[in-house]
């Protein structure tokens, strides 16, 4: 039976929105084991016209919204990828992409180092070790080249050379094959670490490296229930929970919205269905946001056992450790 302390993180308080991630579908041209969102090849889920122009919307009128955050499966194989990059860079906010890098080598999408680029968007992209064999294992056979070459290409176009051509990448930990649960590295030694290994071996430059947990949703959460170590993992995380990463967790301050447009605190409550609400308990969609000419309706985050992944030790988020 569960022993798990819920309460550790209740109540969490909405702060100002500031950010909104979208998640632009669930079509990816990988399958990777640990993917919360449970993306692939097969998946036909994405982003409709219609609520890209009610996000379209949302990005004009509200001047509180610095950052559009695009993630997914493949942000960019979506239809509505590119009309909303260039609204939101017209009106100046700060873009960010979730690239597996891997998508520039397939048909039609050749020119995205090009296009991220000219728009001077950031990329935040995956690259979970910097040891072929780990990376393979987590993402597919082939993988690691091809992302080391992509990096190199981005390089080429003045990624994480040129100030204004941020490329960050992400680290994300092996799956556990046992109870023998070891927290994310420290951030800013493992940073040295990939820097170094990727500068000698294969010139490449980047920013920042993020940390990010493993948390225990979609695909991750299945492979942990498939070796009854779900409950453990959730255990282990509980138990190393640090109060001090809870008011930098980015729920704080951002919407994530889905492809049908509903709104959530976070990717992973979306990957669960934990919708977002109004003090009326609610759901809440992008349209009904755009009715009341209001994104700041949510006072309470939704929080359940996942969140003990984004709590556990330094924290972890979509950027990285949270202190
Ligand atoms: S983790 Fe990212 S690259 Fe891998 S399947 Fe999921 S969305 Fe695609
Ligand atoms: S999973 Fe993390 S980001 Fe999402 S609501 Fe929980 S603490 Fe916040």
């Amino acid at each position: 039976m569960t022993i798990i302390n819920f309460s550790k993180i209740i109540p969490l308080s909405k702060q100002k929105i500031k950010i909104l991630q979208i998640n632009l579908g669930k079509r990816c041209n990988l399958t990777c084991i640990h993917c919360h969102v449970e993306a692939g090849p097969k998946r036909t889920e994405e982003l409709s016209p219609e609520v890209c122009q009610q996000l379209i919307e949302v990005i004009n009128r509200f001047h509180q919204i610095e950052t559009v955050d695009l993630t997914g499966g493949a942000p960019e194989i979506n239809h509505e990828f590119r009309p909303l990059v260039e609204a939101a860079r017209k009106v100046g906010k700060r873009v960010i992409i979730r690239s597996n890098l891997t998508i520039y080598f397939e048909p039609n999408f050749k020119d995205l180092p090009e296009y991220c680029a000219k728009h001077q968007v950031r990329i935040i992209a995956s690259f979970p070790c910097y040891v072929e064999k780990n990376t393979d294992t987590q993402r597919g056979n082939g993988v690691y080249i091809n992302s080391i070459k992509a990096l190199q290409i981005l390089n080429k176009k003045g990624y994480g050379n040129n100030p204004n051509l941020i490329l960050d990448l992400v680290y994300n930990p092996p799956m556990p094959k046992n109870d023998n649960f070891i927290l994310i590295p420290d951030q800013n030694q493992l940073e040295k670490k990939y820097k170094f290994f990727l500068k000698k071996n294969f010139n490449i430059n980047f920013n920042r490296l993020f940390t990010i947990i493993n948390i225990p949703v979609g695909r991750t959460k299945k492979y942990l229930q498939n070796q009854y170590l779900y409950i453990p993992y959730l255990e282990f995380l509980e138990s190393n929970y640090n109060e001090f990463t809870v008011p930098h967790l980015m729920c704080k301050n951002q919407l994530s919205i889905d492809y049908h447009g509903n709104v959530y605190d976070c990717d992973f409550n979306q990957m669960e269905n934990i919708y977002a609400t109004n003090q009326d308990g609610e759901n809440l969609t992008i349209k009904k946001l755009l009715a009341l000419n209001n994104l700041d309706t949510i006072k309470t985050i939704k929080t359940a056992t996942h969140c003990y992944g984004c709590t556990a030790g330094n924290g972890s988020s979509c950027e990285g450790s949270l202190i």
